[in-house]
């Protein structure tokens, strides 16, 4: 097939759910990806993040290939060894207890909100289950997870009934949060620390400092999904070491499969024995290639990779600040939300796609999620394009 026939095919066979750029997927390497026409592009967006390692990483390809000689699925009624490499390494670096491993973000919250209502219902002192989620966030795309995101308004009207028992708080807000809190008496608060859709906005200190407060004195979990600020995307393993709390459930998903689907959450103390088993589960979940993928990212992820993460996250952020059109920046690390000062940001990342740089948008401005991995070479060249496109 050639471009315009693959593309045709998608609109005719594929349900339209993603608005897509005109780039068809040939191959990849590092933070360059060809189209079929054999144009490159640098990705600046590492498919949301998962590619956390970019393309053709050789050693996570090894790993996950021989996996696949091995065996490549099994169940839960099995063990396998490379699942409880994982588990463990996962545990010791997050400091967390135990995991449950999902497929993707979406299954990572429901597992979350399981546990969090679970625990609310039957072992918390005063019987509660209700969620309080943060106005302008996004946790997926459930019917829980829709009555959870405040950044896609108006779902109610399309998909309801949505699931009940889930309550919005103005972000930033402390004032609203203990209402919220006194009104609602939850089981569990839902936040992403660095919220992704919502804008790329990092939280005050303040606030989280304010939520993590409410929850220790009011026996109520803290939920924080680090689906996509996780997994050494902001500098650190996780976001929550910057902001120095320990999460009661973290979900996690994208980068650390490195491209592979794979997600789960991690629980503490008082999380970790909440489900039995039959109460909950996934077909795929701790599948053993994508596991096999999760180990090389875990290792490779050391204390060297970070710093060199945040050192270039530091380059990239303080090179777009030169260019005059950019007005601002925000998020934190390798997440980058930017603000233009006259352009509009969804004509700026077509002009961006057309000149060879892959970006998304956010509500209200431009998203850079690069590969972990990216070279000061792959960076300058996507810098190139910015300066021609926003000059
Ligand atoms: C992407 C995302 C999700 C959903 O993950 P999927 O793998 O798409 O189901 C949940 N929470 C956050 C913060 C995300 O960015």
């Amino acid at each position: 097939m050639n471009s315009k026939e693959v593309m045709d095919a998608f609109d005719k066979y594929v349900v339209n759910t993603g608005a897509r750029f005109p780039v068809v997927y040939d191959h990849a390497e590092g933070a360059k990806v060809w189209d079929k026409d054999g144009k490159e592009y640098i990705e600046m967006c590492a498919g949301y993040g998962a590619n956390s390692l970019g393309y053709a990483d050789p050693e996570w390809l090894d790993a996950v290939c021989a996996q696949l000689k091995k065996f490549q699925h099994t169940s839960n009624l099995y063990y396998h060894e490379i699942g409880a490499v994982v588990a463990q390494k996962l545990a010791e670096r997050s400091g967390m207890k135990k995991v449950f491993f999902a497929n993707s973000g979406g299954e990572a919250n429901e597992a979350a909100y399981k546990i969090a209502r679970k625990y609310g219902n039957t072992i918390a002192d005063v019987h509660k289950n209700s969620i309080l989620y943060m106005q302008t966030s996004f946790h997926g795309r459930t019917i829980s997870e829709t009555a959870s995101t405040g950044s896609y308004p108006g779902m109610d009207a399309k998909f309801g009934p949505l699931t009940p028992g889930f309550f919005p708080v103005v972000i930033n807000d402390i004032d609203d949060l203990k209402k919220q809190v006194a009104e609602h008496n939850p089981c569990a608060i839902i936040m992403e620390l660095v919220q992704g859709e919502g804008g790329v906005i990092a939280l005050d200190q303040a606030f989280v400092d304010a939520a993590v407060k409410l929850c220790h004195d009011n026996d109520i979990l803290f939920i924080d999904d680090e689906v996509q600020a996780g997994i050494g995307r902001t500098g650190t393993f996780f976001t929550y070491e910057q902001y120095g709390f320990k999460p009661d459930i973290v979900s996690f998903a994208k980068g650390i499969g490195g491209g592979l689907p794979i997600g789960g959450v991690l629980t503490n103390e008082k999380t970790c024995d909440v489900l039995s088993p039959g109460e909950h589960g996934s077909t795929f979940g701790m599948n053993p290639a994508a596991c096999a993928g999760a180990n090389v990212v875990l290792d490779k992820m050391d204390e060297a990779f970070l710093a060199d993460v945040r050192k270039k996250a530091d380059y990239l952020r303080g090179e777009l600040m030169k260019i005059d059109e950019v007005e601002s920046l925000s998020g934190l690390g390798m997440m980058i939300g930017v603000n233009f000062k006259t352009k509009d940001y969804t004509q700026v990342v077509q002009e961006l796609c057309e000149n060879g740089v892959l970006a998304i948008t956010t509500h209200g401005r431009l998203r850079l999620l690069p590969p972990l991995t990216i070279t000061k070479e792959e960076m300058d060249q996507a810098l190139q394009v910015f300066r021609k496109v926003l000059g």
